[in-house]
């Protein structure tokens, strides 16, 4: 992995993914006689690359625009600014006619699977859309195709003509990864897949998520706000804070040896499953400030517990650190 302009982006061949400078904001109101419209920086300067095969998990609290980049990066937005590359070629600047090719390529799976499952239709038809869209095979291809995919995701065949308000909430989501794996995508956006989910039905769809991921050698970029799964899952963990990427590197040394204070501050909300054992728990103070005028310099400056007076002049660079471990803070 390179240094690139203060970004973490890797130039090994076996890139899929590789955004670079991304940013998505967002105009409100204004207007002739309104002033000047509200911008919201959901997404600012985010660069980073994943390899084919890998999960790269990506955590922040509500509102830090992960979210949002997961969407950016299946296109449901256009970028404001910045490259998306897919397999060598720049997709972010592509329209909806000329990304239609790479849509069966890069899928997503969406949080809350009775809002993402339309009630009116069949979980045949649901899985058996894209496929559709896609004139994928013959009727009896398609038929044969649901019943293998709900198959692989550990449901019967006999459920295809029921409807999703017939499932339980586990079930709906394994629905869900079925229309994803559906057109066999490359490249799988999961966000918060399990957190709508009971915690013991969390394990059944993670495990499921892994086990497919070895069969389809799929890739996928975990999205949660809960950093104990994503450490579960991913081989390496993004952290973003206020539409920024704070700090990334493979999944045990962000969770061993976090360096940028907000990393630590969540690293320490996470229970130990050992009796008596502790963590020293750090408290941040205030409220992630609102991301239409986000703190100059660091934006972590105004809660960070070790803020120094530079930090609200100077934007701390995403640098490397240590070898592939790249954090955005003057004192890390
Ligand atoms: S740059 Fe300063 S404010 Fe930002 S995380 Fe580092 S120490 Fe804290």
């Amino acid at each position: 992995m390179a240094t690139t302009n203060g970004t973490a982006v890797t130039q090994d061949e076996d890139v899929i993914l590789r955004l670079t400078n991304v940013k998505k904001h967002f105009k409100i109101g204004g207007g002739m006689f309104r002033g000047r419209p509200l911008v919201i920086h959901a997404v600012d300067d985010v660069s980073f690359s994943i390899r084919k095969g890998e999960t790269l998990g990506l955590v922040g609290e509500s509102g830090c625009g992960k979210t949002t980049l997961g969407q950016t990066i299946v296109r449901l937005y256009e970028p404001t600014a910045g490259s998306i590359v897919f397999k060598g070629d720049e997709i972010g600047t592509l329209g909806p006619k000329q990304m239609r090719p790479y849509r069966r390529y890069i899928q997503m799976i969406f949080q809350d699977p009775s809002a993402s499952l339309d009630p009116r239709m069949t979980v045949s038809s649901v899985i058996a859309e894209p496929l559709n869209i896609a004139k994928w095979g013959s009727k009896k291809d398609r038929n044969d195709r649901v019943r293998e995919l709900l198959k692989e995701v550990g449901l019967n065949s006999y459920f295809a003509n029921r409807y999703p308000h017939e499932f339980s909430g586990g079930q709906r989501q394994r629905i869900g990864i079925a229309r994803a794996l559906a057109m066999s995508p490359e490249l799988v956006v999961c966000d918060e897949p399990v957190s709508a989910l009971d915690v013991s039905i969390q394990a059944q769809v993670l495990n499921l998520m892994t086990q497919l991921q070895a069969q389809y050698n799929l890739t996928y970029l975990f999205i949660a706000h809960n950093l104990a799964v994503v450490a579960h899952i991913a081989d390496r963990i993004g952290v973003m804070y206020l539409g920024k990427l704070v700090e990334i590197a493979d999944a045990r040394t962000v969770t061993e040896n976090p360096k940028h204070p907000y990393t630590k501050a969540l690293i320490s909300a996470i229970p130990i499953a050992s009796p008596g054992r502790v963590r020293d728990r750090i408290i941040l103070q205030g409220d992630v400030p609102s991301p239409a005028n986000p703190p100059s310099g660091c934006r972590f400056h105004p809660r960070c517990p070790i803020a120094q007076p530079n930090c609200a002049i100077e934007e701390p660079l995403l640098e490397e650190k240590e070898v592939n471990h790249y954090v955005a803070c003057h004192y890390a």
